[in-house]
């Protein structure tokens, strides 16, 4: 029983690394697990214990160096574990099928806040947020948006839904159909991560996207690799050949900027100009910071 416990415990680690691969049992996977489990069992009451909130980063157009939009990030700070970072509870929401009601919330949590942008005399700007495939392949994923968006009094346009590849792990057909629902009623889809996974032209192909979003890893070598700068110029002009306006994630110092605009790249986000921040501050940004200093 033990041996066969122990194996379990391995096999679920080896999903967790993509699958497609094996684990060795050791001790510390038994923590793990454990520790995924407290987790899980106190998201469940994270939404009715209010314990979320979101946190907004400016994306600047390198054109005019003006804010165009934020990008909605999640956060949770947890009663009993602290604040516990995205990239580690969002993977657990989306196993355990809770990320359907947190990203729901997410959702109506911009919309409201594009509102408010919209009421504080700012309108052109869009709001982004992050779609997992697990809220993709609901049904009534379409409706639910247009729903949210009639109750916020906001239009499509001001809101862009952020997918990333993995998002075709779901039926492929029926991702690309909801999509292109969306995409005809006016919302932006973004496609996220771009350089990251395949990066394969199918999805640039077949996705219904208006935005390219190239990740920061590919971004990080541009200023010391010179073939890292060329191989995101050319993502970029092929992104525009595409109809596409092409963001820049992670860029963090000012000679990265310089490049990207001898580059041709539409739009930045980074730690350069700021992190995510509360939504009074980031009505500050938007009042003091109208350029990158
Ligand atoms: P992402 O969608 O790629 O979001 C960008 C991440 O990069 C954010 O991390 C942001 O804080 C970070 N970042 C931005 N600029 C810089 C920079 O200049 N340098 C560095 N080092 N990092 C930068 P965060 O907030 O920890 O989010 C991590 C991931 O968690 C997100 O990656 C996204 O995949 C996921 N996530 C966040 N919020 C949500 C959500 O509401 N729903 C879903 N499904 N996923 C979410
Ligand atoms: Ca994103
Ligand atoms: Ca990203």
């Amino acid at each position: 029983n033990e041996v066969l416990q122990k194996a379990d415990i391995a096999m679920y680690a080896a999903k967790d690394g993509g699958r497609n691969c094996w684990r060795i049992y050791d001790p510390s996977l038994q923590q793990d697990a454990y520790e995924s489990m407290v987790l899980t069992n106190s998201l469940r009451r994270a939404l009715e214990h209010q314990e979320f909130s979101l946190q907004f980063q400016p994306e600047i157009r390198l054109s005019d160096r003006r804010i165009i939009g934020f990008e909605a990030l999640l956060r949770w700070n947890s009663a009993e574990h602290g604040p516990v970072p995205p990239g580690k509870f969002v993977p657990l929401a989306e196993k355990s099928g809770t990320i359907a009601a947190i990203g729901e919330w997410v959702l109506r949590e911009a919309c409201r806040f594009s509102r408010r942008l919209h009421d504080a005399g700012c309108p052109g700007l869009h709001v982004a947020v992050n779609l997992s495939p697990r809220q993709l392949s609901a049904n009534n994923f379409p409706e639910v948006v247009r729903e949210i968006l009639v109750e916020t009094g906001i239009e499509p346009g001001q809101i862009a839904i952020e997918v990333t590849e993995n998002i075709l792990i779901e039926p492929m057909e029926d991702s690309i159909r909801k999509l292109t629902e969306l995409r005809e009623l006016g919302v932006e889809v973004a496609l996220d991560d771009f350089g990251t996974g395949y990066s394969s032209l199918t999805y640039l192909r077949r996705l219904p996207v208006s935005i390219l979003k190239i990740d920061k890893s590919f971004i990080d070598g541009i200023l010391d690799d010179p073939k890292q700068a060329e191989y995101v110029g050319f993502i970029i002009d092929l992104a525009h050949a595409l109809n596409l306006r092409v963001v820049a994630e992670g860029v963090e110092v000012n000679a990265q900027i310089d490049k990207l605009r001898e580059l041709d790249c539409d739009a930045i986000q980074g730690f350069v100009f700021s992190r995510a921040v509360s939504e009074p501050a980031a009505l500050r940004l938007l009042q003091d910071w109208t350029e990158v200093p």
